[in-house]
């Protein structure tokens, strides 16, 4: 089995690290990461410069492991999740069995899907068809990466031993809870907004400068079947994505708001 691994946090980051050993208990993992943190960027690709791609020995970040029974290979991306992902499923790995973006540290739920680079870098897989999985825990600071890590590895041999006829995309938190803590795993959809942007504004001489910080939650109550609800109740959400943005239900409600405004653009009727 081939897994490519990607994340928004940069190659680095732990959280990459716990599911590279993971999966490697269940195939062949290709680390195609950025070479830098790169949180919050979403979907963005760089379109505009080359990338740039250097191989780093796996050594460099795990232990040599004369037992384990598949190979790391690393590379490190300057670019953002959706470049490393796309680089890897078109040129430097190929095609996989199945793509995982994370360990993130700190949750990505609701509409925040969108800024996540997590889930962001990821959508770049399941659009080519691949089994996808983002995967983040629910603490930005001293994340338990080991609930998760494991939930991947029984993914991944579900996945190489019992194959679904479809290729999901699946987004799954997990509560910052030791395992004993954590009270099931709940298929979920996606809740509203999780959390708000807050601006603080910086003097540095005569430059405006400011810091935009995802840290304000929305009050609110979560529908018990949203994957907000979910990670407040300390359960493991896994919420089933279809990256489309079509709003089909205001069809229309959007032709009455347009109204003659296709006639008089025109100057007849359409
Ligand atoms: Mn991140």
């Amino acid at each position: 089995m081939k897994i490519l691994l990607i994340n928004d946090d940069g190659v680095d980051a732990p959280g990459l690290w716990a599911a590279a050993r993971a999966l490697r208990q269940v195939g062949d993992v290709f680390v195609v990461a950025p070479d830098r943190q790169q949180s919050g960027v979403g979907t963005a690709l760089t379109l505009h410069a080359p990338v740039r791609v250097r191989e780093v020995p796996a050594q460099t970040y795990l232990a040599e492991d004369g037992d384990a029974p598949n190979s790391v290979t690393v590379y490190a991306v300057e670019g953002t999740p959706a470049d490393s992902c796309v680089l890897a499923l078109e040129s430097i790995v190929g095609s996989v069995d199945l793509v995982v973006s994370g360990i993130n540290p700190g949750s990505n739920l609701g509409w925040d899907v969108m800024v996540s680079g997590t889930v962001g870098g990821a959508v770049q897989a399941y659009v080519r068809g691949f089994p996808t999985v983002a995967i983040s825990v629910g603490a930005v600071q001293n994340p338990h990466l080991e609930v998760a890590a494991q939930f991947l590895q029984y993914l991944g041999q579900r996945l190489r031993d019992d194959p679904p006829d479809s290729s999901y995309f699946l987004n799954i938190n997990v509560p910052n809870l030791a395992v004993d803590q954590i009270s099931g795993v709940q298929v979920t959809r996606l809740g509203d907004r999780s959390y708000g942007e807050s601006v603080r504004q910086e003097s540095a001489g005569a430059d405006k400068r400011y810091w935009i910080a995802r840290n304000r939650p929305i009050p609110g109550n979560p529908a018990e079947d949203t994957d907000i609800w979910a990670l407040k109740n300390n359960r493991i959400s896994v919420t089933p994505l279809r990256p489309g943005m079509g709003g089909s239900e205001d069809m229309g409600d959007v032709e009455l708001f347009l109204g003659d405004l296709p006639t008089r653009l025109l100057g007849r009727r359409d």
